[in-house]
């Protein structure tokens, strides 16, 4: 979502008429797109945006704009400005679109603002050009905002409530991708199983969409993200099953396999009817890539809750996990509950990697000798003479071939697994 958003950014450079500066060449605008999801991203960035400090007084006339959900938290528009007090331009997450005027009135009167919008059901800009950097793959949003207030996360305060695109812009942007030969298109949501609702009340949903896309003509893939278990469809697993074109790749987090962590963080899931859910997948799309986010050391997490949810990533069999320790987010509910002592949340973490990396491993002996379709991404930035791109199910394959395959559906045998790395050669 940050990348895409990112482009939106660089989109409305190129509008003003700025080109990509090259690495290490002196930029007139550096826009930090910032994200503070946990607190090692907001350090991250605002270690960047500190080391802006020496680079503003090389050079005066550079303007240095920080946006995205840093900025939208209580006050910290503000914060950022007095700590950085170089920055020029500080915007929040809904009115991204204000950096069209104000870079240009920087440039020539070197004016400083800091706007953040509070509004927590903006409207939607229908009017963005982006900047694209992701290749075979587009990004696109289908909604905006959540609605769930899961008691560790900091996004419902940060990017407001739930706002769904219209179907009729949604599949008019979906068709000029695919016109402008886009091979993948990635469907993005903070939620996207409770797509329309806002909209469109109980008559027209996340499936229907997804349905619609499918059959638009031409050859690429669909994929999207994120589902909650809460809300996932079983009629969905039915349209995914229906259309060849809709990737058999499912992302559900699950968070915690602890019905007490679950319930403390308002997920409004259990384990067993997560459990229950993904049976239903693997039923009716039994090779379908399903992929996580779990978090560790949340409050009042203890030995066995932890042991839950090792349990159930013994028993889910993840194809891939994105896992973190849990971070404080001030504002947010689970900020006010005991903590975990870091060291136990570091114990848990490292013994969460290891099981998912095993699994990790143990499933990718699976796609040995196998033959999958690949859509090539890229040349492969470790292995000379290779390119990589991903099976349907998500998983990222390396093998042998040129720029020439950028773009295209190769047929490819795995010949050999390493970890979470496929290897493999095109076949006929
Ligand atoms: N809307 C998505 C998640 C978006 S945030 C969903 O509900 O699944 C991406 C992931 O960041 C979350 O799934 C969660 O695992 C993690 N996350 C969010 N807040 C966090 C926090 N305070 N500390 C650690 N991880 C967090
Ligand atoms: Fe955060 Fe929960 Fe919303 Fe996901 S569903 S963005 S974790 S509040």
């Amino acid at each position: 979502m940050n990348v895409h958003e990112s482009e939106k950014i660089a989109g409305i450079l190129t509008k003003l008429g700025y080109i990509e500066a090259n690495e290490g060449e002196d930029a007139d605008v550096v826009v930090f797109n910032t994200c503070c999801i946990r607190d090692n991203a907001e350090r991250k960035a605002t270690g960047h945006i500190g080391m802006m400090k020496t680079e503003k007084k090389k050079n005066p006339d550079m303007i240095v704009a920080v946006v995205g959900c840093m900025t939208q938290q209580d006050g910290a528009g503000r914060a950022l400005k007095e700590k950085f007090p170089f920055i020029d331009i500080v915007l929040g997450t809904s009115n991204l679109a204000l950096l069209e005027t104000y870079i240009p009135s920087v440039a020539a009167s070197r004016a400083k603002y800091v706007d953040i919008d509070d509004n927590e059901l903006p409207p939607i800009n229908e009017n963005e050009t982006f900047y694209r950097t992701s290749g075979t793959n587009a990004w696109l949003n289908i909604m905006y905002g959540c609605n769930n207030f899961c008691t560790y996360c900091i996004v419902p305060y940060v990017r407001g409530r739930e706002r769904s695109r219209t179907k009729e812009a949604i599949i008019d942007e979906f068709k000029r991708l695919v016109d402008e030969g886009y091979k993948e298109i990635t469907l993005l949501g903070q939620n996207v199983n409770s797509y329309g609702k806002d909209i469109y009340g109980n008559s027209y949903g996340f499936a229907q969409l997804l349905e619609d896309l499918a059959k638009v003509e031409g050859k690429h893939r669909i994929r999207f993200m994120t589902s909650h278990p809460k809300d996932f469809n079983r009629g969905l697993i039915d349209v995914i099953a229906a259309y060849p074109n809709i990737c058999n790749n499912i992302h559900l987090p699950v968070q915690s396999g602890s019905d007490k962590i679950l319930k403390l963080m308002n997920r409004h899931y259990t384990r067993d009817y997560y459990l229950d859910t993904v049976a239903a997948i693997r039923e009716k799309l039994p090779d379908c890539g399903i992929t996580t986010d779990i978090m560790v050391g949340f409050p009042y997490e203890e030995e066995s809750d932890f042991l839950d949810t090792l349990d159930l990533v013994e028993k889910v069999r993840y194809s891939n996990a994105f896992t973190f320790v849990y971070s404080v987010r001030k504002g947010t509910p689970a900020a006010e509950m005991p903590q975990v002592d870091p060291l136990v949340a570091k114990d848990r973490i490292m013994r969460l990697i290891a099981a998912q990396n095993r699994i990790t491993k143990e499933l990718s002996k699976e796609y040995e000798n196998k033959v999958f379709e690949v859509l090539c991404e890229d040349l492969s930035p470790t292995k000379k003479g290779c390119v990589c791109g991903r099976t349907d199910s998500g998983r990222l394959v390396t093998f042998a071939g040129g720029s020439d395959l950028i773009g295209k559906f190769c047929n490819v045998r795995i010949t050999r697994s390493q970890s979470a790395s496929l290897f493999g050669e095109t076949e006929e």
